[in-house]
């Protein structure tokens, strides 16, 4: 299928034909099939490189990522208790690429030259796109004194989830656990409480008479408020402080003291979890648009506001829905399905809906459960919450837990599988 028969034939079929000819852009690539480039193998960057080619066989993907396997964050939580290990949450690309005829290379991306669509790697090699996905995630930012490998986030799986777990089951029955919260946005909005939950479902149980105490940079709880204020002041009201408005200045990370608008607090381990933005990627290139933080995109194609034929979806777009892995991938089929439409000459579908959805375990058997379903309004071009369609659990309970089990195994097996 790889010459410039098919291609010719690909465009023509799609009514493209005569773009070949009017385009210098797609001339540059018309001895090949449409390539699509994917940035980035996590759950917007992998759900979008197959969808695409579960969709059309009539488009080169390849995705473009430097690890070998991925750590899944969701469920993540339960390491740090001890209920799950970080194997049972670690997923290869090999069924993407043999099942679905992705490329995928294992490599960064530094730099992308919008103008002549061509991706840079970090290897040297440079690599030519029609249309370009980025899915890069969050990165975090600095903060003063915050040394990560004795004070850890552990906000993107991996080593630290580990680090952060050994320092918990390592803490003197009695001790202090402290956890800072950044001002949203930020990755998973319930995330950092469902943390505490289980820190403190997991020292009670383990370590009797330790506690924990919540520094959150935002006014109130950002997320399912009345499960985690229940959570807090009722299941652990004799463990659990929870502090508003405490912003982070800085961090004693050998002494595990956060230095906060609302005080100093010195802890046996110390869990910061950054402020955030789109990841580095995002800025090199100069996407970052909105609020000087996350990229700006259409909501019909995830194409970036500032940059043609660049997509953007996942944690680093700006469009105000959640920062979470579940939209991720509804956000990349929406992408996914825009651009085959535009390859062939067509508009995007004109009124895409996604869907958000977290499950929270609020201790070793009981969770809760967050989803928000969100339409286009073309009047105001931005995704709006379908208040009818979304809501919350009424209360924690095993049933949800185990729910939460199947709904993660059906998002991992719908993104990597
Ligand atoms: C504790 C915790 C619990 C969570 N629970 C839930 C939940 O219940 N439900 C839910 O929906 N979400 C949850 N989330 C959030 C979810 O994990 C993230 O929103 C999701 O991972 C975002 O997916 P992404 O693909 O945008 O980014 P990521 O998953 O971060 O993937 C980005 C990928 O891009 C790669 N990359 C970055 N830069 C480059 C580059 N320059 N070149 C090449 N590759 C690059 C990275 O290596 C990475 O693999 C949770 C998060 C945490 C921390």
């Amino acid at each position: 299928m790889n010459n410039p028969l098919n291609r010719r034939q690909f465009l023509k079929s799609l009514g493209l034909a005569s773009a070949v000819t009017a385009f210098p852009g797609i001339i540059k690539a018309a001895s090949s099939r449409p390539q699509v480039i994917v940035v980035g193998g996590g759950f917007a960057g992998a759900t979008a490189a197959k969808y695409l080619r579960h969709w059309s066989n009539a488009v080169d993907v390849t995705l473009i990522e430097p690890n070998a396997s991925y750590n899944s964050c969701i469920l993540s939580n339960l390491v740090l208790n001890g209920q799950m290990n970080l194997s049972q949450l670690t997923f290869n690309y090999n069924t993407l690429a043999q099942k679905y005829g992705i490329s995928v290379v294992n490599d960064w991306v530094d730099n992308v030259d919008g103008i002549n669509q061509v991706v840079r790697l970090r290897s040297g090699a440079t690599l030519p796109y029609d249309r370009l996905i980025i899915a890069p995630g969050v990165q975090f930012l600095a903060v003063p004194g915050l040394d990560n490998s004795k004070v850890p986030h552990a906000w993107k799986a991996g080593p630290q989830t580990t680090l952060l777990q050994q320092q918990l089951a390592a803490m003197p029955t009695g001790g202090t656990f402290i956890m800072t919260i950044p001002g949203a946005p930020y990755r998973c909005p319930p995330g950092p409480y469902e943390r505490a939950c289980v820190v403190a479902d997991y020292l009670k149980r383990n370590k009797p008479g330790s506690r924990v105490i919540v520094l959150d940079a935002n006014a109130s709880i950002t997320a399912e408020r009345t499960t985690f204020e229940n959570a807090f002041n009722v299941t652990y009201s004799d463990m659990l402080q929870y502090i508003p408005n405490a912003e982070l200045q800085g961090v004693d990370s050998d002494q595990r003291i956060a230095h906060t608008s609302m005080g100093d607090y010195k802890g046996d381990v110390l869990n910061v979890i950054p402020p955030q933005a789109a990841s580095e990627i995002i800025h090199t290139i100069g996407l970052a648009n909105v609020s000087g933080k996350w990229a700006g995109v259409n909501p019909l194609s995830y194409e970036s506001t500032v940059m043609p034929n660049i997509h953007v979806i996942g944690d680093s777009q700006g469009t105000g829905q959640p920062k979470a892995g579940h939209i991720a991938n509804a956000e990349a089929k929406v992408c996914a399905d825009a651009i085959l439409r535009l390859l062939g000459g067509n508009q995007p579908y004109a009124a895409p809906m996604t869907n958000s959805a977290c499950f929270s375990p609020i201790s070793s058997t009981t969770a809760s459960w967050l989803t928000a379903v969100f339409a286009y309004d073309a009047a105001t071009g931005t995704m709006q919450v379908v208040p009818a369609s979304s809501g919350e659990a009424s209360a924690p309970s095993s049933r949800n837990y185990s729910r939460m089990l199947d709904w993660a195994e059906n998002l991992f097996s719908d993104t990597f599988g």
